[in-house]
C-alpha cells in the first residue's frame, strides 16, 4: 500500500537565553524594538506558523491554517517553557496541533528534542541519559502522551546514543542522507556502502543496536529540504508545491527545515508551506499527508542501515564545528578562524568533570543514588513529579532543612552546567557572540552553585582553557578578557538581586512606605522587601528595610537587612544600595549588567507610556468636540501644531466612535497622521482594542461596533493590527452569520 505520501519536518528551536539567576530572558538590543529575539521570532516564524494566512485570488482571507496540524516538529523543551509563559496562544496553538493529527493520523506530529540541544556524542554517559529522560518527561507533561520519536541536536549521532534512545522507549529518530554508511537488506547480509547519491530514502531504515535492540531511522531528501533552506524554495507556495509533487512517488517523501525558514528567514515562507500543506491534505496530484510515526505504524522497515559515528547534519567534517576550527561558519568571514572553539570545549568539560565528581560525591550524602536523582530530575522541572514526591522518591532519609536545600542547589547547578553544552555556542564564527557567553554564564552560575555546597573555586581552571581562546575582533580580546568584561559582571549575589528587586519596585511605582512589603518575582527566584524606614518623598529620599530572596527550585532563603539612598537627581540607577547588617557592602545600582538595566528601563516606559496614554485619552476627549470646522478660506486648524501633538488621542475618540466628527476633523486627522510617529502604537492599541470586543467573555460581542471602528480607521487612515482579532475570529465566529460583517471587515472572504 502507500501511494505518495508527504512528511515536512520543522525543527523548532532557540539558543537557551536565560539568565540562570533569575531564570528569564532579558532584553537582547539586536532584537530590537523585540524585547529580545525568542519575542521577535516567536512573531516572526512561529505565530504566522499557527495561523497561516491562505489568500484567495482577490487578498482575501479563506483560512487560517494551523500549519502544526499538518506538519512534523520538535520544539526544544527551553523554547516551550518560555512560550508557554510568554505566547500561551501560540502555545495552545502547537499542542492542539499535534492533538489533532493525533486524532486525523492516529500517531501526533510532535516529536521529542534533546533537552538542552547538546551534542550528544560529546556528552558524558550520564548528561545522555539525564537529557534523553527530561526530554521525554517534558514531552510527556506537555503533549499528554509519551514520544515516540526524538529530535537529536544538530542529527548529531553515535550508536551509544541510539542505543539509549532505544532503551527509553524512542522508535525512531532522523538523519541527513550522508550519515548512512551502509545497507542491507532486513533479512540478508547484502551490506552496500551507502551514500547521499545513492540512499533510497523513502523507506525507514532500522539500525541494529547491542543486546539486541534497535531503532528505526529515517533520512530525509537532502537536495529538497536544501532547497527549502537556502534557494528561495518558499517564495511562490506554488513553485515549493511543484517541486515536492513532481518529486513524490511511491513510498514516503520527507523533508526536514528548520521550522525559523519559515517566516524568520523567509517572510511569508509560512504561507508558502499553508499552500503546500493545503494540496497535499486535498490529495492533489494523489499525494496524501502523514507524519513519521504513523508512517512506522505501517511500513516496517525492510531495510537496514549503518550509520557514520560522530556524524551530523550540518558539519560535513563529523562533529568538528563543536570542538575544533573545521571551518564551517566562516565562509563569510575570509581571514577568521574557529581555533577557540578547542578551548571553549574543554573549559567546560573541565568544569563538568569537576561539578560532576562533586555532585556524586556529595550526592551520595543527600540522594539514594545521585545518578538516578540527575536522571529523574527533569520530572520535577516540567512538573510531572512535585518536589515533595521526589524528596520522598530520591532523598535519603531525615535530612535537615540544610541538607534539603543543599540538594536541590547541587540539581539546579547540574541544570545549568547541561545548559552550558548547548550546541549553540560552538555552531557560529566567534567566541564573542550572544551564545558562547551565555554558555560561559550558565557555567558561571554552577560554578557558583559548586562554591555554595562546598567546592572550591573553578574559575582558575576555566580560565586556563578559554585564556588560549581570542575573538577574532580584537577590541574584543581574548577569551580572559571577554570573561572579565562579559561573563564575570553578569555574576549575581544576594546584594545585586536585592538591588534590583528593589529598583524593579521603585520603576513599577510598587515600592512601599514605611510598614509596608512587597513582592517582586522572576521564574527563578522571588523577593519580599519589608520597608522599615524611609525619608523623603518618591524618587528621592533613604529608605531601610529587610529583603527575603526564595529560589523557585531551592528550598531556602536568603534574608538581609539593606539601606537605599536614593541619589537627589533622581538617577535610581546612580544611588548606592548598601545590603546587610553593617551596611558597608555598597552596590551601586549601576553595576547591573545591560540587558537587567534594560529590564527595568522597559518596565518603567510601558507604565509611563500606559499612564501618559490614559491622560491623554481622557483629556483630548473634550477637544474632539472642541474641533470647530474650518471658516472662510481656513487651510488648518488655528494652533494646528499643538492639535498635531495630540493626533494619536483624537484619531482613537474618532476611531472608537467617542465623538461625532466633522470633515474637516477627518481631514486634519488624516493628513496629520502621515508619517506621524505615534502611528505604530495607535495601530496597536486599535488592534488591541478589537481583540478585547472579540475575545471577552461574552458569546456575542458586538460585531456592529468591530466593523465600525475599522471603517472609522480607515478613513482617517489608520491600518490596525489586524493579526491576533483575525485569529480570534477565525477561531470562535468563523461559522457565526451574525458576525460575517465584521468577518469581511477584518479581511476574510465569505464563506
Ligand atoms: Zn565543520
Amino acid at each position: 500500500m502507500n501511494g505518495k505520501q508527504l512528511c515536512i519536518h520543522g525543527h523548532f528551536y532557540q539558543p537557551p537565553r536565560e539568565d540562570p539567576w533569575m531564570d528569564t530572558i532579558f532584553p537582547e538590543g539586536s532584537a530590537a524594538p523585540a524585547t529580545h529575539w525568542n519575542d521577535r521570532i516567536c512573531a516572526e516564524s512561529y505565530a504566522p506558523l499557527a495561523w497561516a494566512r491562505r489568500l484567495d485570488g482577490s487578498g482575501r482571507i479563506i483560512e487560517l491554517m494551523n500549519c502544526f496540524e499538518f506538519m512534523s516538529f520538535n520544539f526544544g523543551p527551553t523554547l516551550l517553557t518560555w512560550m508557554e509563559r510568554q505566547a500561551p496562544e501560540v502555545y495552545a496553538r502547537v499542542l492542539e496541533g499535534d492533538q489533532k493529527s493525533l486524532k486525523r493520523l492516529g500517531h501526533g506530529n510532535a516529536i521529542a528534542q534533546i533537552y538542552h540541544h547538546v551534542i550528544m556524542p560529546l556528552a558524558t554517559d550520564l548528561d545522555k541519559q539525564a537529557e534523553i529522560a527530561w526530554a521525554l518527561a517534558d514531552f510527556e507533561a506537555r503533549f499528554k502522551r509519551p514520544a515516540e520519536g526524538m529530535w537529536l541536536s544538530e542529527a548529531a549521532v553515535d550508536t551509544r546514543t541510539l542505543d539509549l534512545l532505544a532503551q527509553a522507549g524512542v522508535r525512531f529518530t532522523i538523519l541527513a542522507p550522508r550519515q548512512a554508511r551502509q545497507v542491507a537488506d532486513v533479512d540478508q547480509d547484502n551490506w552496500a556502502p551507502a551514500d547521499e547519491g545513492t540512499l533510497d530514502i523513502r523507506e525507514p531504515y532500522l539500525v541494529e543496536l547491542p543486546g539486541g535492540r534497535s531503532i528505526a531511522v529515517y533520512f530525509y531528501d537532502g537536495p529538497l529540504s536544501q532547497a527549502v533552506a537556502f534557494e528561495g524554495l518558499l517564495r511562490h507556495g506554488d513553485t515549493f508545491w511543484g517541486r515536492l509533487s513532481g518529486k513524490a512517488g511511491q513510498g514516503l517523501l520527507a523533508l526536514a527545515t528548520d521550522g525559523e525558514t519559515y517566516g524568520h528567514h523567509f517572510k511569508f515562507g509560512e504561507m508558502a508551506l499553508a499552500f503546500a500543506l493545503s494540496q497535499a491534505r486535498a490529495g492533489a496530484e494523489g499525494v496524501s499527508l502523514t507524519n513519521y510515526a504513523a508512517y512506522l505504524a505501517e511500513n516496517a522497515p525492510r531495510r537496514r542501515a549503518r550509520i557514520h559515528e560522530n556524524s551530523s547534519w550540518s558539519c560535513v567534517h563529523g562533529l568538528e564545528r563543536w570542538r575544533a576550527d573545521c571551518g564551517c561558519a566562516t565562509e563569510h568571514r575570509p581571514g577568521w578562524n574557529q581555533r577557540w572553539r578547542g578551548p571553549l570545549r574543554d573549559g567546560l568539560n573541565a568544569v563538568k568533570t569537576r561539578i560532576d565528581r562533586h555532585f556524586m560525591d556529595l550526592g551520595a550524602t543527600l540522594f539514594t543514588d545521585p545518578a538516578q536523582a540527575l536522571i529523574g530530575y527533569g520530572r520535577v522541572l516540567c512538573g510531572l513529579d512535585t518536589g515533595r514526591a521526589f524528596e520522598t522518591a530520591q532523598f535519603r532519609k531525615k535530612l535537615s532543612p540544610e541538607q534539603k536545600d543543599t540538594a536541590w542547589k547541587l540539581l539546579t547547578m547540574q541544570k545549568w552546567a547541561l545548559s552550558s553544552f548547548a550546541s549553540c555556542a560552538w555552531f557560529f564564527d566567534d567566541l564573542g557572540r550572544i551564545e558562547p557567553l551565555n554558555a560561559l554564564t550558565f557555567a558561571l552560575r554552577a560554578m557558583q552553585l559548586g562554591m555554595r555546597t562546598g567546592m572550591s573555586d573553578l574559575e582558575p581552571l576555566l580560565l586556563s582553557h578559554i585564556g588560549q581562546a581570542s575573538s577574532n575582533d580584537p577590541l574584543l580580546g581574548s577569551g580572559h578578557d571577554l570573561w572579565n568584561h562579559e561573563v564575570r559582571p553578569r555574576r549575581e549575589t544576594v546584594e545585586t538581586i536585592l538591588a534590583q528587586a528593589l529598583i524593579r519596585l521603585w520603576a513599577g511605582g510598587q515600592l512601599p512606605g514605611p510598614g509596608g512589603s512587597a513582592t517582586t518575582d522572576w521564574p527563578g527566584l522571588s523577593v519580599t522587601v519589608r520597608v522599615t524606614g524611609a525619608v523623603g518623598t518618591n524618587g528621592t529620599g533613604h529608605r531601610t528595610g529587610q529583603a527575603s530572596i526564595t529560589w523557585t527550585r531551592e528550598s531556602g532563603s536568603d534574608d538581609s537587612q539593606w539601606a537605599w539612598e536614593l541619589p537627589d537627581g533622581g538617577d535610581p540607577l546612580a544611588g548606592c544600595i548598601r545590603v546587610g547588617e553593617s551596611g558597608t557592602k555598597c552596590i551601586p545600582a549601576s553595576y547591573i549588567p545591560w540587558g537587567k538595566r534594560q529590564a527595568l528601563a522597559v518596565c518603567w516606559v510601558r507604565r509611563v507610556e500606559e499612564e501618559v496614554w490614559r491622560r491623554q485619552v481622557a483629556e483630548t476627549r473634550l477637544g474632539a468636540h472642541l474641533f470647530l470646522p474650518y471658516r472662510e478660506a481656513q487651510t488648518t486648524q488655528t494652533a494646528a501644531e499643538c492639535w498635531d501633538r495630540l493626533w494619536s488621542a483624537l484619531a482613537w475618540q474618532w476611531i472608537m466612535g467617542e465623538v461625532a466628527a466633522s470633515r474637516d476633523f477627518l481631514e486634519f486627522l488624516l493628513e496629520r497622521g502621515r508619517g506621524h510617529p505615534e502611528r505604530t502604537l495607535l495601530t496597536r492599541r486599535v488592534g488591541q482594542a478589537l481583540v478585547e470586543l472579540l475575545g471577552g467573555q461574552q458569546s456575542q460581542p458586538n460585531f456592529h461596533a468591530v466593523r465600525q471602528i475599522l471603517e472609522r480607521a480607515e478613513s482617517v487612515g489608520v491600518a490596525p493590527d489586524l493579526h491576533e482579532s483575525q485569529n480570534i475570529y477565525w477561531t470562535r465566529f468563523k461559522a457565526d452569520p451574525t458576525a460575517w460583517e465584521a468577518g469581511a471587515a477584518l479581511g476574510f472572504a465569505p464563506l
